[in-house]
């Protein structure tokens, strides 16, 4: 699957990428020397190494790519699929670098991936594979809490991510920062609370904040809010199943989901939880309850809707469908789910393309909260929780004896609960969330030659990353 999808590619993924900045750096005023120095790739590392995999060895090709090391360390997911390559790398790093400085993550942009199918090994395999990248990246220097911090991505999971740490922290005795070297990592293993869902709820609070604006939405149509919107929602991994999941818990209608077996349907709405379930029982989220199976999971992109999430692989609306996509708004949960080609489409027909540089940044700024719990090794709220609930009580019972009245029991919950961890996390990732789509769209208005959302998070992300290079006094 994942193989036709990068034959099918129009053009080169890391060209279109440097396309986008070209586009955008036109609308800045830095010298030519300096654009040219952000947009390239600052160190590709291709790597091939030998697993012992059942008694024969298979030579296994995989890559790291440090875009921008304006700032230390880098940061990316590693991806595990057949479709991986070279350019495919380069132009995930690149947009790493862009995503991190529209969401004020202060990290340079990384990307990894190896090109193996994950599906056709077993867990012992996949830990042998795994542990063997680590290594290459360690002989290089490729990895380290301060010098490149790697994270899931499609087809890895925490569960990698803890094998990274420990054959990190296995080369490297008594190094006491080791198990930053790598984010995403299970909580029993110094991840941190809310991370795996981060990415799908940043995705939620990128689209509750632009549809939240009532002349932009009035421009599509649509009134104001998330409420009874009709939501599509592409593949039911990690960033498509929470969005799914957050956008029914805000009240939206989740009509049709589309994973590569197929689609389904129901216009009154899919339980995302339900559907889940059913998917890890059968196999398959086809035959769900009442929904209308779609067998070419594709068509789904192309049903009647008011959001689309392509929230799978890049690649996805292209020229050859992007004509017949109905949505008014096009969320970009994936990376570079649009083609420059389908794009120019469907912004002609007037859809809002909600950028894949900023809409799934979730994950990588939870991605630095816990780097930053990481160095501190404490969890955030185990100093404060109890003090604050102390004083909270305190304010509470000063209330009730000045006033002679009692609050209600949720009212008293919500003033006496101190901030955990997934509190703490979620207030953050919400605040990065909304102030970064505010910043970019009010470039986007006060530019009026600036012709979407996309052209206006890559400018955000230059104006950032050229005023950090003048600031390191690398240009004069
Ligand atoms: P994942 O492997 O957990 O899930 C991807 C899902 O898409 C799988 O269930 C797969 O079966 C499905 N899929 C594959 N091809 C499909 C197709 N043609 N049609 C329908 N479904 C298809 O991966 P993920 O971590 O959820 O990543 C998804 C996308 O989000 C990728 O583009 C990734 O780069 C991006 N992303 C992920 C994160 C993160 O924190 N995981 C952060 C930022 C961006």
């Amino acid at each position: 699957m994942s193989k036709k999808i990068s034959e099918q590619r129009e053009h080169s993924f890391f060209g279109d990428v440097v396309n986008y900045f070209e586009r955008a750096a036109k609308y800045t005023k830095f010298p030519k020397g300096l654009l040219d120095q952000i947009k390239d790739c600052n160190s590709v590392y291709r790597m091939k190494f030998p697993v012992r995999l059942k008694g024969r060895i298979e030579v296994i090709t995989a890559y790291r790519v440090e875009h921008s090391q304006h700032k230390l360390p880098v940061k990316g997911g590693i991806r595990y699929s057949t479709a991986v390559n070279q350019d495919e790398v380069m132009a995930l790093a690149a947009l790493m670098t862009y995503k991190c400085a529209v969401v004020d993550v202060p990290f340079g942009g990384a990307k990894g991936g190896v090109c193996i199918n994950p599906r056709a090994y077993d867990e012992v395999e996949l830990e042998q594979i795994t542990r063997r990248y680590t290594s290459e990246l360690i002989k290089k220097n490729f990895i380290g809490p301060g010098v490149d911090v790697p994270a899931p991505d499609y087809g890895t999971s925490g569960r990698e991510m803890a094998w990274i740490a420990d054959t990190y922290a296995a080369f490297n005795p008594g190094q006491i920062d080791a198990i930053g070297c790598v984010t995403g990592k299970p909580i029993s293993q110094g991840g941190i609370r809310g991370r795996t869902a981060a990415t799908g709820k940043g995705v939620y609070f990128g689209v509750r904040e632009a549809v939240s604006n009532k002349d932009d939405m009035k421009k599509l149509g649509l009134t104001a809010g998330l409420r009874g919107k009709s939501v599509i929602v592409q593949g039911l991994g990690n960033v498509g199943y929470h969005t799914a999941k957050f956008f029914q818990e805000g009240g939206a209608n989740i009509i049709a989901i589309a994973e590569y077996e197929g689609a389904i349907y129901d216009k009154n709405g899919l339980d995302v939880e339900e559907v889940f379930k059913h998917r890890k029982k059968t196999g398959s989220i086809l035959n769900f309850k009442n929904a209308k199976n779609i067998k070419n999971s594709a068509k789904a992109l192309e049903m009647d809707c008011d959001i689309l999430i392509p929230a799978a692989l890049e690649n996805q609306i292209n020229s050859s469908n992007a004509k017949r996509i109905k949505a008014k708004i096009i969320a970009e949960a994936a990376n570079g789910p649009v083609t420059p080609e389908a794009e120019k489409i469907l912004l002609d027909k007037g859809v809002l393309i909600i950028p894949d540089l900023y809409l799934n940044a979730g994950g990588v700024t939870v991605s630095y909260f816990e780097w930053l719990k990481n160095l501190s090794h404490v969890r955030f709220g185990r100093m404060g929780k109890r003090y604050e609930e102390l004083i909270n009580k305190t304010i509470v019972e000063s209330i009730e004896s000045t006033t002679g009245k009692t609050l209600n029991t949720k009212q008293k919950r919500i003033i006496l609960h101190g901030a955990g961890e997934e509190d703490l996390v979620n207030s953050g990732l919400e605040e990065t969330m909304v102030n970064a789509y505010n910043e970019i769209r009010e470039t986007w208005k006060r530019n009026k030659r600036i012709p979407d959302l996309r052209t206006a998070a890559f400018v955000v992300a230059i104006e950032k990353i050229a005023n950090s290079y003048i600031a390191l006094g690398i240009f004069p």
